[in-house]
C-alpha cells in the first residue's frame, strides 16, 4: 500500500557516510600496507633475478678464460715436449684453433721483448715484467694497448724453453671479444653489465657508451647522472668498499626518475668484478604486473567491503522502516496509528500559533456493520473513510486511526469551528466501497486545546468524554467539551487523589440489599453494594465504580468488599447460625487473568465461609470484550465452588449459544425490563427474557420491582426472585440481621 501522507516522515534511504568513510581509510590503509608488501616482494624477485644473471656472467666468464688458458697451456706443453723446432711449426700446429679461443694472434718473444708474431709482424722491445714471464702459470693481463693495431687488448702468457733458450708466449685476444663470449645485455637491451677490476677502471661496458680507456666507472656514473644527493653517494661508495673487500652485493638507486638495479660479483681472476645493472623502466612489465596486482586487488576488497557496507546499510534502514512502519502505521488505512499519534502531536502543537483542536471521531453502529458486510469490506470502508477524513482537515493535520473505528486528529483552525465539523460530516456521509454507496454517521467528540495542555492523553481523554456525551442525542453528531465536563473530571481528579486514602480509612462500607421468594416472600439473600462515606455526604457507586474501572483501582476495592462480606457472612454464622447466600458484585475488570480468583478463594477460606453462600456477581456484559473468555473464566469460579449470577440480564450481546454454555446458577434480569413508567409495553419483552432465562434452567431473579403491580406481574411469570424497593432498599448490616432474629420471613 502506498504511503498517502507526508506528515508521516519516512526518510529515503540514505547511505550513511559516518561509518562508511572510517572503513574506507581502514581499507585504504590496508591497500597501502598490500602495496609495500608486494613492492618488497617484486623488489626481492628482481634482486634474485639480478644476481643470478650476474652469477651466470662471472661463471660464463671464467669458463671461456679458463679454457683460453688451458689452450695456452696446452700449447706450452706441446713445444717444452719438444714437437717444435721453430717458432715457424708452433704458429703453423695451432693457426687453426687461434680463432676458435677467439685469439687474435700469437707471439714468441725472448726475455728482452724481441721476437715475432703468427700474423708476420716482428717485435722488438715490448716490455716484458715478471708476471709474463712466469714458467707454472697462464697469467692474463689487464686491458693494454697493442702496439701493432692500437686496439685494447689483453694478454694471456706463459715462459718456456725453446731448444734450450727461454722463451714467452703470448696468445693475444681484443678485450672487445669478452663481449661477444659473454657480456650479453641484459633484458632487451636495456640492461647490461660492466667488467671492471677492483679499483672500479672499465674493462668492458656492454653499453656502449665509454669511449674512452681508462675510464673509473663510479665517476662515470656519478657525472653522468650528476649525483649530489648524499645518500647516494654513500650507496655508490659502499658499492666501491664492498668490492675493494671482494664482496658480491645487489642493491638499488634512483637516478634521473628511473630506479637502477644493480648486483655485482667478483669474478675470481685478476680482482675484476661484473656489474650488471637494469634500471626499473626495463621491469615494466613485471612492474606494471605489480602495479595492475595491487590495484586490483586494491579496488577489489574496496568494491566488496563497500559492497556489504551498503548491503547492510541498506538492510538495516530497510528493517528500521519495516519496524517503524509496524510500530507507528495503521496496515488498514496508511495512517499513523495511536502510537504514532501519541508521539508525534506534542510537538506538531507547539509548531502551531493559532486556535488548535483535537477532534476524535467514530463511525456509528460499526459494529454492526462490521457483521452486516463482513470485516475485509468493513478494512476498506475505513480505509476510504480515511482517506476522506484527512483531505477534509484543515491543511496543516495529524489525522490517525486510534482503534477500531476511531479516529482522531488534531489541527490549527482560526475560523468558526462548525464549519470544519459540517464540511468532514458531509464529506464522509457517503462513502463508496467496491461501488456500493454506504451511509455514515459520525460522531465527533471536540475539544479546543488549551496553551497550558501538554498531556496529550489528557487531551484525548477530554475529546473522547465530549464524543460520550453525544450518545443518545439524535440531532447532533459532535459535541464540544465544555465547563460542565470539565467539572466533571476535576470532581474525577478529586476522587483519583483520595480513594486510596479513603480505603485505609475505611470510608467505603457495604450496605445490603435482600432478595426475596416469589413463592413465600421470605429473605432467601442479598447483594452486597458499596457506598462512600466522604466527609458527611454518602457517594453512591454509580459516582466512582466506572472511574475506578478505568483506573484499575477496582480491583483493590472489589476485594475490600469480598473480605468485609466473608467478615460479616461469619459472623451471622457464629451469632444466627444463619446461612444467608450473599452475592457480591465483581468487575470485568478482574477478567483479564484467570487467576484473580485465587485471592477470593484465599479471603474465603481465611473467614471459613462456605463458598457455596458466596455468589459472585458476574455482569453480561463483560461478553462484549472479545478478549474475555467468560465461559473459562466463570468455569475456573465454579471449579471452586463458588455460586455464579449473570447480572444486568438482557442487556448484554450474549448469544443463547454462549449462555448455555456458561455454568451459572442465577439469571438476574435488568430493571430495565420491569421499568413502571412503560410496564405494559415492556411486557411481551419480560416475557420473552424469562422464557430465554427458564430455557437454561437457572434460578431467575428481577432485579428493580418497586411495586405491586411490577411484583404481582413477575410472581405471575414465575420468577424465582424478586430484588427491589417493594420489599427492600438496600439496608444496614444490622437491618438484615433482625431478619434473623425475627425469623418470619428469614429463610435460614
Ligand atoms: P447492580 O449490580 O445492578 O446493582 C443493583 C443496583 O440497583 C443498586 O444500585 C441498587 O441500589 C439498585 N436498585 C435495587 N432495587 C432497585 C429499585 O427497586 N429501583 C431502583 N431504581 N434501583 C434499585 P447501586 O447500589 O447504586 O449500585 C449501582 C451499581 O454499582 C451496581 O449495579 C453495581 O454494578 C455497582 N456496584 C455496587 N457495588 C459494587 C461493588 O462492590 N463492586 C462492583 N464492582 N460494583 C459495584
Ligand atoms: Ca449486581
Ligand atoms: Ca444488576
Amino acid at each position: 500500500m502506498k504511503e498517502k501522507y507526508n506528515y508521516i516522515n519516512l526518510k529515503k534511504y540514505k547511505l550513511s557516510l559516518k561509518w562508511i568513510l572510517p572503513i574506507f581509510i581502514i581499507i585504504l590503509i590496508l591497500s597501502f600496507i598490500g602495496f609495500r608488501y608486494i613492492k618488497t616482494l617484486t623488489y626481492k624477485n628482481i634482486y634474485t633475478t639480478i644476481s643470478e644473471l650476474g652469477k651466470q656472467t662471472v661463471a660464463q666468464l671464467n669458463i671461456a678464460i679458463n679454457e683460453q688458458k688451458k689452450f695456452v697451456e696446452t700449447m706450452v706443453d706441446s713445444i717444452n715436449r719438444g714437437y717444435f723446432k721453430s717458432e715457424s711449426e708452433i704458429f703453423d700446429n695451432f693457426a687453426d684453433d687461434l680463432e676458435n679461443y677467439h685469439f687474435t694472434r700469437l707471439a714468441i718473444l725472448d726475455k728482452n721483448g724481441n721476437g715475432i708474431t703468427s700474423d708476420g709482424h716482428t717485435v722488438t722491445d715490448y716490455p716484458i715484467t715478471d708476471e709474463f714471464f712466469n714458467f707454472n702459470n697462464v697469467y692474463l693481463s689487464e686491458n693494454r694497448k697493442s702496439t701493432i693495431s692500437n686496439d685494447q687488448i689483453n694478454i694471456y702468457s706463459k715462459a718456456f724453453y725453446l731448444n734450450g733458450e727461454e722463451r714467452v708466449l703470448f696468445a693475444t685476444i681484443y678485450t672487445e671479444k669478452y663481449k661477444e663470449i659473454l657480456l650479453r645485455r641484459l633484458y632487451n637491451g636495456l640492461g647490461g653489465t660492466y667488467l671492471i677490476n677492483n679499483d672500479g677502471m672499465v674493462l668492458i661496458d656492454s653499453f656502449d657508451v665509454i669511449k674512452e680507456n681508462n675510464v673509473n666507472l663510479y665517476d662515470f656514473i656519478i657525472n653522468k647522472y650528476n649525483v649530489t644527493n648524499d645518500n647516494k653517494l654513500t650507496e655508490i661508495n659502499d658499492m666501491k668498499e664492498n668490492i675493494r673487500n671482494k664482496n658480491t652485493g645487489t642493491f638499488d638507486i634512483s637516478l634521473n626518475n628511473d630506479t637502477y638495479f644493480v648486483h655485482y660479483e667478483n669474478v675470481g681472476i685478476n680482482n675484476w668484478y661484473v656489474i650488471s645493472i637494469v634500471p626499473a623502466s626495463a621491469m615494466a612489465e613485471e612492474l606494471n604486473q605489480f602495479i595492475a596486482i595491487s590495484l586490483g586487488v586494491c579496488i577489489f576488497i574496496n568494491c566488496i567491503v563497500i559492497g556489504i557496507c551498503v548491503y547492510i546499510d541498506i538492510s538495516n534502514q530497510m528493517k528500521n522502516r519495516k519496524l517503524y512502519k509496524a510500530a507507528y502505521i495503521d496496515p488498514i488505512t496508511s495512517l499513523g496509528n495511536e502510537n504514532y499519534f501519541k508521539e508525534n502531536s506534542n510537538v506538531f502543537l507547539n509548531s502551531l500559533k493559532g486556535n488548535k483542536y483535537i477532534l476524535t471521531i467514530d463511525i456509528n453502529k460499526f459494529k454492526v456493520m462490521n457483521s452486516l458486510y463482513g470485516y475485509d469490506f468493513c478494512n476498506k470502508l475505513l480505509n476510504a473513510f480515511g482517506e476522506k477524513l484527512e483531505k477534509n482537515m484543515p491543511k496543516n493535520n495529524i489525522t490517525c486511526r486510534m482503534y477500531s473505528d476511531v479516529f482522531a486528529t488534531i489541527f490549527e483552525y482560526n475560523k468558526d469551528i462548525e464549519q470544519v465539523l459540517e464540511k468532514v460530516n458531509n464529506a464522509v456521509s457517503t462513502i463508496d466501497v467496491d461501488n456500493i454507496k454506504i451511509h455514515l454517521s459520525i460522531s465527533i467528540g471536540v475539544y479546543k486545546i488549551k496553551k497550558e495542555d501538554k498531556d496529550i492523553n489528557k487531551i484525548l481523554d477530554k475529546s473522547y468524554i465530549a464524543r460520550k456525551q453525544i450518545k443518545g442525542t439524535y440531532n447532533s453528531y459532535y459535541y464540544m467539551f465544555d465547563q460542565a465536563l470539565e467539572n466533571l473530571l476535576l470532581k474525577e481528579e478529586n476522587i483519583e487523589t483520595s480513594m486510596e486514602e479513603a480505603l485505609k480509612n475505611r470510608e467505603f462500607k457495604i450496605i445490603y440489599q435482600p432478595k426475596f421468594s416469589t413463592s413465600n416472600e421470605k429473605i432467601i439473600g442479598a447483594e452486597s453494594l458499596v457506598r462512600w462515606y466522604r466527609n458527611d455526604t454518602i457517594i453512591m457507586p454509580d459516582n466512582f465504580i466506572p472511574l475506578f474501572e478505568k483506573n484499575k483501582f477496582i480491583l483493590k476495592l472489589d476485594l475490600y468488599i469480598f473480605e468485609q462480606v466473608c467478615k460479616d457472612l461469619a459472623y451471622w454464622k457464629e451469632k444466627f447460625n444463619a446461612n444467608l447466600r450473599v452475592s457480591v458484585n465483581v468487575s470485568k475488570e478482574h477478567f483479564v487473568d484467570e487467576n484473580f480468583i485465587d485471592e477470593y478463594v484465599e479471603i474465603a477460606n481465611k473467614y471459613n465461609v462456605d463458598r457455596k453462600n458466596l455468589e459472585l456477581e458476574l455482569t453480561e456484559s463483560a461478553t462484549i470484550d472479545k478478549s474475555i473468555d467468560l465461559v473459562k473464566i466463570a468455569n475456573k469460579i465454579k471449579s471452586y465452588g463458588f455460586s455464579i449470577s449473570l447480572d444486568d440480564f438482557g442487556t448484554g450481546y450474549s448469544s443463547l449459544a454462549m449462555l448455555q454454555e456458561l455454568p451459572i446458577d442465577v439469571i438476574k434480569i435488568d430493571k430495565i425490563f420491569v421499568d413502571k413508567a412503560d410496564l405494559n409495553s415492556k411486557k411481551n419483552m419480560i416475557n420473552y427474557i424469562v422464557l430465554i432465562a427458564k430455557q437454561l434452567g437457572t434460578e431467575i431473579v428481577v432485579e428493580g420491582v418497586e411495586t405491586k403491580e411490577q411484583a404481582d406481574f413477575i410472581k405471575a411469570l414465575k420468577c424465582d426472585m424478586i430484588q427491589g424497593y417493594y420489599y427492600s432498599k438496600p439496608i444496614e448490616k444490622e437491618s438484615i440481621e433482625k431478619y434473623f432474629i425475627k425469623d418470619d420471613k428469614a429463610l435460614i
